[in-house]
């Protein structure tokens, strides 16, 4: 079982770590990382055992919307690159928070999730796989909820979480976090 607590610094909390390891501590005692940490074991559990997408339908959802380095991503990079904006790829915003954003501005704390509609539950094509039904329900409610934690602790420590969703259209995504990009630029 894999824990937060070993991503967390061993050492005592200090500086910017400080705050979100307190703020984590704040988080595990209202048994908000428990969830964190089982939707994350949960995911790689879900990843690993592929034969539960029994049905087409379901396997089609998994495979268009692979956590890392599906074609969306890698458009709006390159989008992004195209404007002439340099950032990092799947990189976690805060070391010590198990999760990693598609793209992240380190210095203007900008950090870019581009969310698969099956997996974190687009309001628009979010299907539920019927097949073992109450399972990827517990399953897919733990990913949005654990998509509004880290967004909550992001934010907590001063970043800007720019969320879309995989159907948005690659200039609308690039056109969004260019313009985040610039007001952080001008303000800094
Ligand atoms: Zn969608």
């Amino acid at each position: 079982m894999h824990t937060l607590r070993r991503d967390l610094p061993q050492r005592e909390p200090s500086g910017r770590f400080g705050t979100a390891t307190h703020l984590l501590d704040s988080l595990r005692a209202m048994g908000i990382t428990r969830l964190l940490v089982r939707a994350s074991v949960g995911e790689r559990t879900a990843l690993a055992l592929p034969s539960w997408a029994s049905s087409p339908g379901v396997r089609r959802s998994m495979q268009s919307n692979r956590p890392h380095g599906t074609s969306v991503e890698v458009a709006l990079r390159r989008a992004l690159f195209k404007r002439g904006l340099r950032f990092f790829k799947d990189r976690r915003p805060l070391a010590e928070l198990r999760c990693e954003a598609d793209v992240v501005f380190p210095r203007l704390k900008i950090a870019v999730f581009v969310d698969g509609c099956f997996w974190h539950g687009c309001p628009k094509h979010a299907t539920r796989p019927l097949i073992h039904r109450e399972w990827w329900g517990r399953k897919l409610d733990r990913t949005i909820e654990r998509d509004k934690a880290n967004s909550a602790v992001l934010a907590s420590e001063g970043w800007k979480v720019v969320r879309f969703w995989e159907h948005q259209s690659i200039k609308e995504m690039a056109d969004l976090t260019e313009r985040f990009v610039r007001t952080r630029t001008a303000s800094h």
